[in-house]
């Protein structure tokens, strides 16, 4: 298949200060040989490193001093001949080293392209594609074993073995059905799709079960500080995003970067909200009054509800409870170096089963506790980061979603002793549908959108 050769600057992962430049397509090799110097990089042995200069062909005008990596097909990622060129010089330099290419035959690769040819070209599975979509996204060691683990193909790998289930199932209602004479096999049959059905939705469940904490590694959990003026609240966050833990991310995706701020609490990444400016102006959380917390609460996921030990609980405090209710709350009492005149039946009684938290921010007493009990909320005790395949994509959700309906229509067409031929359009659907996780049967259009999302140079 003629592939047009396209290029792109391809950053990788972890390895911020080396930029490189990658081609990939029949043209690779001729393209780099073309502004190369030092020696015909088309004869050389696949997978080596050249050191060389890029030289501007017209004019020999020297563009770069560089390292070649030379990857011919089919043992590359795309599957095509590839060429990195490692640039030690910087954004400047390595844009240079782009336009030269680009001027000599590539073109810019879009967005995710990269990852759409190693897919077209089946090196890699449509979840696999994606996975190296949210790799490239993640914000923590957490989120980012998770990613590499739905890379190494487990995620597809289960995800193949229910559609092994499903379709031995499938063949066996077939048999009964050009057989129908067998009543025992029929009860048989009735049996045996009840107990592949139910194991099914047993994994699929629990696949979606993953996917919430898939979602918060994926994108931080959205925390809000809330509280009465004076509480603690620029307190804690200074003691949560002390320095060392501090992770300053930028977003793509909106039409300006965002900053946001990042913390890693035990493997758990914390979203601050709206938190912008308040390291700069201290007392900026002081203004936040309820009002602005009532706001701060639609986009969390977390509330932090700081109170101070030191005075009774307010009919203020009790409408901070109020508008939290529906969502996981953690409660601080804070300054519990100071006499403490807040009652804590009250405060038990009013948190409703939330964990309650004693600290002294001054003193950096209950911190510990703190993070805990934040680790616990989301983790349960019960993830293992160590052997669980995550589900932490939107459209793997929706599949799962529609998999797990179509499977409990067979179940009752089951329980109800309907034709055999009805429970197996319910089940072949939730085998189309598990298809469409590892990318079989996808429309043209699908795969355009997906791939679209990606950084370029992917
Ligand atoms: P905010 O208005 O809720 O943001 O509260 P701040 O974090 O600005 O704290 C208000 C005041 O309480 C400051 O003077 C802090 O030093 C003080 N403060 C915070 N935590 C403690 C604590 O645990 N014990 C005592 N004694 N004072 C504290
Ligand atoms: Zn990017």
């Amino acid at each position: 298949m003629e592939q047009d050769t396209i290029a792109a600057i391809s950053t990788p992962l972890g390895e911020g200060a080396i930029a490189i430049v990658r081609l990939s397509g029949d043209e690779a090799l001729e393209i780099a040989n073309h502004v190369f110097s030092h020696k015909n990089l088309t004869d050389v042995t696949s997978h080596t490193i050249h050191y060389g200069t890029l030289v501007e062909p017209e004019t020999a005008d020297k563009v770069e001093e560089v390292m070649v990596s030379v990857m011919k097909a089919p043992k590359t990622f795309t599957r095509e001949d590839i060429v990195e060129i490692n640039c030690h010089g910087g954004m400047v330099s390595v844009n240079r080293v782009l336009q030269l290419v680009l001027r000599h035959g590539a073109r810019l690769a879009e967005p995710g392209e990269f990852t759409k040819r190693a897919f077209l070209n089946g090196r890699i599975d449509l979840s696999q594609a994606e996975a190296v979509m949210d790799l490239i996204r993640s914000k923590t060691d957490r989120a980012m074993s998770l990613a590499l683990k739905q890379m190494d193909g487990r995620l597809s790998q289960l995800i193949r073995d229910l559609r092994q289930q499903l379709i031995e199932t499938v063949a066996h209602v077939e048999v009964n059905i050009d057989y129908p004479e067998y009543d025992d096999v029929e009860e048989m049959t009735n049996e045996l799709l009840k107990q592949r059905a139910q194991y099914v939705k047993g994994e699929v469940q629990s696949l979606l079960r993953t996917a919430k904490q898939g979602k918060i590694l994926r994108e931080g959990i959205g925390t809000a500080i809330i509280g009465k003026p004076n509480v603690g609240k620029s307190s804690l966050m200074n003691i949560l995003a002390h320095d060392d833990k501090a992770i300053v991310t930028e977003i793509p995706g909106t039409t300006r970067d965002v900053i946001e701020e990042y913390v890693n609490v035990r493997g758990v990444p914390l979203r601050l909200i709206d938190t912008a400016g308040i390291r700069e102006t201290e007392d900026i959380v002081e203004k936040i009054g309820v009002e602005r917390s009532r706001q701060a609460l639609q986009d969390a996921d977390l509330i932090l509800l700081v109170l101070n030990g030191n005075e009774p609980l307010t009919e203020e405090d009790r409408a901070l409870f109020e508008a939290a209710r529906d969502l996981d709350v953690i409660v601080i009492v804070n300054k519990t170096d100071l006499e403490q005149q807040i009652n804590m039946d009250d405060v038990n009684e009013v948190a409703q089963g939330a964990p309650v938290i004693t600290t002294s921010l001054i003193e950096e007493q209950g911190i510990d506790e703190l993070e805990q009990a934040i680790a616990d909320t989301f983790f349960d005790g019960e993830v293992d980061q160590g052997d669980l395949t995550y589900v932490s994509n939107v459209r793997h959700i929706q599949l799962l979603e529609q998999a797990q309906d179509a499977l409990n229509d067979a179940l009752e067409s089951l329980e109800m002793d309907m034709p055999l031929d009805l429970v197996q359009i319910d089940i072949t659907r939730t085998w189309e549908l598990l298809g469409e996780i590892i990318g079989e049967d996808v429309s043209d259009s699908l795969i355009d959108q997906l791939f679209s999302q990606f950084c370029l140079g992917k």
